[in-house]
């Protein structure tokens, strides 16, 4: 799916398939050195993080497992409440493990917040973050992010992994969406 795809539903792209790429290829050699002779989990939270995941980890020359959470948040429509409930949960059993967290997006940093303590219950070596998208409110909470892509502006964006009512995870860009989209 790319911009010729939308029709009118595209307002604007945010960040251009290269530059989240590039991003990520820092980010890789980054985590490649900061891990250099650890056994290293990834851990993706579904279903947002899985395109970060996949070119993120291929990205990466330490050999790496991967292992997946579902999680839902209740909340008012598009907030989160930091009330989390477990749809699936991990296969992996953290003992001792180094853990890194790859998220698609950081908003207000409950649902964030409330994995991490989650994560760090089970007796895992470190337990760290990294998250393509941050937007200015999750610096209200005090969740340490390790990794960071791009901070964005409070805006609601969609593609590379993020939705709009299940919609628009296919493109290889972010961006917002028009106005008509949400009235539909
Ligand atoms: P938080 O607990 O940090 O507020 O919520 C994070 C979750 O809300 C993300 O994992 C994502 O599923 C969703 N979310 C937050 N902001 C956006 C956005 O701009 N677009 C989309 N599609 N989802 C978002």
């Amino acid at each position: 799916m790319d911009a010729t795809d939308m029709g009118g539903d595209l307002a604007k792209v945010l960040l251009s398939e290269e530059q989240l790429q590039t991003r990520l290829d820092e980010l890789a050699a980054q985590v490649d050195a900061d891990y250099a002779g650890r056994d290293l989990l990834l851990v993706g939270v579904l279903k947002g993080a899985v395109m970060v995941m996949a070119d993120f980890a291929r990205r990466l020359h330490l050999p790496i497992q991967m292992d997946w959470m579902a999680v839902s948040s209740y909340g008012a429509g598009t907030t989160s409440s930091g009330v989390v409930r477990i749809l699936k949960d991990l296969d992996t059993d953290l003992s001792d493990r180094h853990v890194l967290i790859v998220e698609d997006i950081v908003d207000s940093g409950l649902t964030l917040s409330w994995l991490l303590s989650n994560l760090r219950s089970r007796n895992p070596a470190s337990v760290e973050i990294l998250t393509m998208l941050r937007k200015p409110e999750a610096a209200k909470v005090d969740v340490d992010v390790r990794y960071v892509g791009f901070e964005i502006p409070t805006e609601f964006v969609v593609g590379y992994g993020l939705d709009y009512a299940e919609k628009y995870r296919n493109l290889p860009f972010v961006g917002t969406l028009a106005p008509h989209v949400y009235a539909d």
